[in-house]
């Protein structure tokens, strides 16, 4: 991980790269970070620049062979504590468990931190299937951390121990890590990640460096969804307020609305296909393949998606706006498209869409209930509503 590919944050990001450059890195150290702030990815970073052999000003180089390491986060020396230990099989779930799972899990969080250096507990959990409640940091994991950090170190200068999470330790595993920040072992660099200071013994707290990382600035968050996801100036002014400081909401937003995006195109691909319909006969079969692809759980979606916008349709048709809920973009294109649905067809069309999501409940094959109810749509929309009186 490098700084500069964290998002915001430039001045716990000097204030961590002072320490390393006037060698004053403190061997404990308690990073007290808010959901989406990138606490994870800092404790990456710093640990990278502490070990990399080649340093540059601000960052780590990026190509030694430390360094090389630590972007696969296989470094010899780099030690991961995280919740889990919990017994994951059914039928487990009484049964204590007696020993550190964590290498079980090394795979998989190594997997997970690589995906999302912003990862939360809730991914994690997901990604190794164990509820919350379960996952903790047992003392069986804190003695193992201990032993490891007891040897010398492998190939760095330092041994790092990033613990995530850290109000999951139990107490007896509170007590162990205690033991060792009181007498750390040479050239070792405890980090230690929490969200709730208050759930620390405050014993480790007196012990620890302090550093807190705090929710990222809306002004951040636009900058990092423009490079990131390629949101434009208008799109990520709007979401950034609404992420309130947290990056995985902010990109849970935007790819929400590009999901949004992508099926308001299809729908309005398919109806002009199907308005046009002995001329884009080869379009339509397409297109019906490409239904007959999805899972049918997702043709269930379309079609219900598809029902709800023509039924929109009829609302912008007849009242405008203001009754629907519609993003600025979406206005302009159903703003066009709702011309076609009025009062003499939005029932058939939507009976035919309804007919077609029975259809497939009941395994219908979907290609050919797909071009049937295109020429059913198409044969409907050319209905012209009656001119006003
Ligand atoms: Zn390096």
């Amino acid at each position: 991980m490098l700084f500069k590919n964290i998002i915001g944050q430039a001045q716990v990001k000097e204030k961590l790269i002072q320490s390393v450059k006037e060698n004053r890195v403190s061997h404990a150290q308690l990073f007290l970070g808010s959901p989406g702030s990138g606490d994870l990815a800092l404790a990456l970073a710093y640990a990278q620049y502490i070990s990399c052999e080649n340093r540059l000003e601000d960052d780590s180089c990026n190509s030694c062979l430390s360094c090389v390491k630590y972007n696969k986060l296989v470094h010899p020396d780099l030690h991961f504590v995280f919740p889990s230990n919990a017994p994951i099989k059914e039928g487990d779930n009484k049964k204590e468990v007696t020993k550190s799972r964590r290498m079980e899990f090394m795979d998989d969080w190594r997997h997970s931190v690589l995906e999302n250096p912003y990862l939360e507990l809730y991914n994690w959990f997901e990604n190794i299937q164990i509820e919350n409640k379960q996952a903790v940091i047992t003392v069986h994991e804190s003695t193992e951390i201990i032993k490891l950090v007891s040897l010398k170190s492998y190939e760095a200068e330092y041994k790092v121990v990033i613990m995530w999470m850290a109000e999951r330790m139990n107490e007896p595993a509170s007590n162990k890590i205690l033991k060792v920040l009181e007498e750390p072992p040479p050239k070792t660099l405890f980090i230690l990640l929490a969200r709730n200071q208050e759930k620390i013994l405050p014993t480790i707290i007196s012990r620890t460096q302090l550093i807190k990382i705090s929710r990222l600035q809306d002004q951040e968050i636009i900058a990092a969804l423009k490079s990131n996801h390629g949101a434009d100036e208008k799109e990520a002014s709007v979401i950034a307020p609404l992420a309130e400081g947290n990056w995985n909401e902010a990109s849970r937003i935007m790819l929400n609305e590009e999901a949004a995006r992508e099926q308001t195109d299809e729908y309005l691909l398919w109806m002009r296909n199907c308005f046009a319909f002995e001329k884009k006969i080869s379009e339509l079969l397409d297109m019906g393949d490409d239904f007959a692809d999805k899972k049918r759980e997702k043709q269930k979606m379309f079609l219900q998606y598809s029902l709800h916008v023509t039924r929109e349709c009829l609302m912008i048709h007849l009242k405008g706006f203001d009754l629907v809920r519609l993003s600025e973009a979406d206005k302009v294109s159903f703003g066009k498209f709702s011309q076609f649905i009025h009062p003499d067809n939005c029932a058939a069309l939507a009976n035919a869409m309804s007919e077609a999501f029975y259809h497939i409940e009941r395994n219908a094959n979907p290609k050919i209930l797909f071009l049937d109810l295109s020429l059913k749509i198409g044969r409907l929309l050319r209905i012209k509503q009656p001119e006003m009186a």
